[in-house]
């Protein structure tokens, strides 16, 4: 494993170091409510398998994420939300602080 997954955050979350309040898990896919959230609800959807973000993640797993992305963001609404934001910040530029692929699901 290298230097960047074994001081990943998100890494530590999939293997149980860091405590996470966990909404959905499978083989490939983890989700968990973000520690500062913008509504009540705020999720993050990742791929267990470490890529820093959209852009250098593979087809098999982005397709993973993007299908949980879709069920939870339905299931959101089922449970009341009006609608979902649907955000993947893609570098630091772009407002990326973990360095792990993960897509924002907001309820407004
Ligand atoms: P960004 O990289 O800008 O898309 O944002 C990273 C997101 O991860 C922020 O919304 C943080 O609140 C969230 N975050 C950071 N650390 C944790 C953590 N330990 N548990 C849950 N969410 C986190
Ligand atoms: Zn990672």
């Amino acid at each position: 494993m290298s230097n960047k997954e074994n001081d990943c955050i998100f890494c530590k979350i999939i293997k149980g170091e860091i405590p996470c309040t966990k909404v959905y898990e499978d083989n490939d896919v983890l989700a968990f409510l973000d520690i500062k959230p913008v509504n009540p609800g705020h999720t993050l959807v990742i791929p267990k398998k470490h890529c820093e973000n959209l852009l250098d993640c593979a087809d098999k797993e982005l397709n993973s994420v993007m299908k949980v992305v879709r069920e939870l963001s339905n299931k959101i609404i089922k449970d009341g939300a009006g609608g979902v934001k649907v955000v993947c910040n893609n570098g630091q530029p772009a407002g990326q602080i973990v360095f792990h692929l993960h897509v924002h699901i907001i309820p407004f």
